[in-house]
């Protein structure tokens, strides 16, 4: 890792939110040019959503000179615009958001990496888009939950009004049942 990598991480690490996004800024503004010959020229060879921010980090590698470096970079979801079901919009709220996945993941065993990494991986997508459907945000956020935690999906699903009736919300718990034993049986074969 540069030093000014090392740096900007150790200010990362201490700073407050907005002092955090001011951060980010420069950096991405000295960091996109090649350390060795300035060019700002240069291909991604490796991107991920880094574990405990909401950043993502990429491998790049020089046009010019073929030297590699590495960028943190947050996501520009500044200008992303949710529509919501009555057709009006908003502007994007990725702290919202969390508060209601926060809510259903309330005392199960889901640490905060997880949560960051699932928004920032689902955000990557609404931005490119520029505008989301807020019917949209809900069932894929549910889908990742259902990956992660059942008891938060059933949780999430049901704030987010996607069960008509009790008897929708009957079956998704029967259904839930079925998919976990079916997961057993397979993990039983496997062994
Ligand atoms: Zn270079």
């Amino acid at each position: 890792m540069a030093y000014h990598e090392l740096c900007y991480l150790v200010m990362y690490k201490i700073a407050e939110k907005p002092v955090r996004n001011y951060l980010f800024s420069l950096f991405i503004f000295f960091d996109m040019q090649c350390p060795r010959c300035q060019s700002i020229k240069n291909s991604v060879v490796d991107s991920r959503v880094t574990d405990h921010s909401r950043a993502i980090r990429r491998r790049r590698e020089c046009d010019e000179c073929e030297y590699r470096f590495t960028t943190f970079e947050r996501l520009r979801t500044a200008d992303l615009i949710v529509v919501k079901k009555d057709k009006t919009r908003e502007a994007y709220d990725r702290d919202k958001l969390e508060r209601g996945v926060w809510k259903a993941c309330e005392k199960r065993p889901i640490s905060q990496p997880i949560v960051d990494e699932m928004i920032s991986e689902l955000e990557e997508a609404w931005v490119r888009s520029k505008e989301v459907q807020s019917i949209q945000i809900g069932e894929e956020v549910m889908e990742k939950l259902k990956d992660i935690d059942l008891v938060a999906y059933i949780r999430f699903a049901s704030v987010y009004n996607q069960f008509a009736d009790i008897e929708s919300f009957h079956q998704a718990i029967i259904g839930l049942g079925q998919e976990a034993r079916e997961q057993r049986e397979k993990t039983v074969k496997v062994n």
